[in-house]
This record gives structure tokens, sequence and C-alpha cells, in this order.
């Protein structure tokens, strides 16, 4: 059984883990830092880089009064060839009381939640969730429009190989948005559909953005191509959020990224510093959301 405090994925959280993370987010918004977790020790372990997810669990982490140790793995003994487990053991070993763990492959946080004793904080495993995200992405919304249910969300871009976009539609339709999911067949192929009762699918962005509410888009994640997919010049003219494209949706739809955006790829700059991209906005709740988080983790709140 994983510890009550962690937190693995959004399929697994029930719908009132998911209220009370939102909630407690909120406050903590308003109150900012807070001693709940003085003394405490997290330790972030990333197998793979990040800006954001890291700095902000980080910030997170030390807002609430806690030590965080961070193992980067090209910096580390895993370099050495030491295994995932032996790692966290290690870390426990040495007084970590939390692991926030960011992965290549899909199941590692499951797998160290079957064998350490302690909360485990998914932050991004493989192509399968990365639950924080989605989480900030809720509160974003929620933050601006004050509801998610009946909103249109147009999914677009790399939905097969990304870990926000699952973890993204399973919270959103949970909360009862609409969702409309557009790729080209190699990255939002046919299946895609089945991840969730209601989700529709169109190759035609157009048609995605129309009357959309929300435009989230994805990154297209070459690191698990193994090198720059060859449709780039189809992907930009068919999908690239442009101001011509984003003018078809509702005339006060918001434009959402988890970051690193590739300018030129998945937006242009127009849309990326426009009045409607909320990007920094997602940044900047992220560091709330992630502070939730950690205090659920040591049922602080929950
Ligand atoms: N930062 C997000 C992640 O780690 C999104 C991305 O990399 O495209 O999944």
């Amino acid at each position: 059984m994983p510890h009550p405090g962690s937190l693995l994925g959004i399929e697994a959280l029930t719908d009132q883990a998911i209220a009370s993370i939102l909630s407690s987010a909120r406050q903590l918004e308003l109150a900012g830092a807070h001693p709940a977790l003085a003394g405490r020790r997290i330790a972030l372990l990333f197998y793979e880089p990040s800006t954001r997810t890291r700095v902000s669990f980080e910030m997170a982490a030390k807002a609430l009064g806690a030590t965080t140790y961070l193992v980067l793995a090209a910096a580390s003994s895993i370099e050495k060839g030491e295994s995932l487990l032996d790692t966290a053991l290690t870390l426990c070993a040495m007084g970590a009381e939390a692991i926030v763990i960011r992965h290549p492959s899909s199941g590692a946080p499951h797998f160290l939640s079957r064998y350490v004793d302690v909360p485990i904080i998914n932050a991004g495993d493989g192509m399968h969730e990365h639950p924080s995200q989605a989480l900030l992405d809720a509160f974003t919304i929620l933050e601006i429009r004050q509801r998610i249910a009946g909103l249109k969300i147009a999914v677009i871009g790399d939905i097969y190989h990304s870990r926000v976009a699952r973890s993204d539609i399973h919270l959103l339709s949970r909360l009862g948005a609409e969702i409309v999911l557009c790729g080209p067949p190699e990255l939002a192929p046919d299946v895609a559909v089945t991840l969730r009762p209601g989700l529709r699918l169109t190759r035609n962005a157009d048609e995605a953005v129309r009357d959309a509410d929300i435009i989230m888009l994805l990154r297209v994640q070459k690191e698990r191509f193994g090198g720059l997919p060859l449709f780039v010049e189809r992907y930009i003219a068919e999908f690239q959020m442009t101001p011509q494209r984003l003018a078809k949706a509702r005339p006060d739809a918001l434009v959402m990224h988890p970051g690193p955006m590739v300018r030129g790829m998945e937006l242009t700059d127009a849309v990326a510093d426009g009045a409607r991209s909320l990007v920094l906005r997602q940044v900047r709740n992220g560091v709330a959301v992630r502070m939730a988080i950690l205090r659920r983790a040591f049922g602080d709140v929950n």
C-alpha cells in the first residue's frame, strides 16, 4: 500500500482529495509562507531535466519551513549504476521523510511506493502522469473562470507522449469540462479517445479551437522520439497556435502551456506573450499547489 500522503497520479485521487488540495492551495496562496513543515526533510530526486517543477517544489517546501535535498541523476551515484530503489532507500536512511521524484520510466513512483515507507510525490513519470501540473492547471482555470464544468477545452499537440496531457485529461474531464483532443496521428492516435468516456478527437485545429474556452497546448516531446520528428513543417502549418487560429476561439478564450514552450513550433511569440496567455500564471500558481501537495503528504491537511 502506498503511503497515504503519496501523490502518484490523478487517477488514484479521490474527488475529496482533489477538492481539498485545490482549496488548501487557495488558502496557502492568500496566506503565503506558513511554517507547517518546519524541520521536515524532503528529497527531490530528478532523473530528467526540469525547471518549473523542480524549482517550485523546492520553493514550496521552503515556504513551508522544510529542508530540501536535491539529487540529480547526472551528478550522483545513479551515474555509477545505483538502482532507483537503492537510491531511495539511501535517502530515507539519511532521514528523508518524503521523496519527490521525476523519472523517465512510467510507473517509477508507483514502484517506489511499494517498497519505501515515506510519501512519494510523482513529479512526472515517463509518458504516464504529471499530477501536480494538472492540479495547478485546474487551479489556474478556477482562479480565472470560477468553474471548470461546462467549459470547452481544446488539448492540442503531442497527446501520445505527454504525461501532462494524460493528467489534465483525467482531472479536467472529472471536473466536468468538455474536452476535444487534436493533433496529427503520430501524436494523437485514435486510441487517445479511450482514455476517458466523452473525449472527442479531431485532426483539424481550427475545428478544435472553435468556441473553445481554454486552449491547452502541449510540447512535442522530441526526447521521447529519439530526435525531432520528421513532420515539423506539417505540424507548424496545421497545428501551431497563431493569432489567426486563436481568433476562431471564444473572444475571451485563454491559452495554457505547461512549459517549456518551444516558440515557433507549438505557438508563435504573439500568442505566447499575448494578453490571453496564462503561461506565467500557471508557473506562479505551481508553488501554492505544490505547497498544498506537500502539506497533504505529511498529513497536515486531508
Ligand atoms: N514540463 C512538462 C513535463 O515535464 C511538460 C513538458 O516537458 O513538455 O512533462
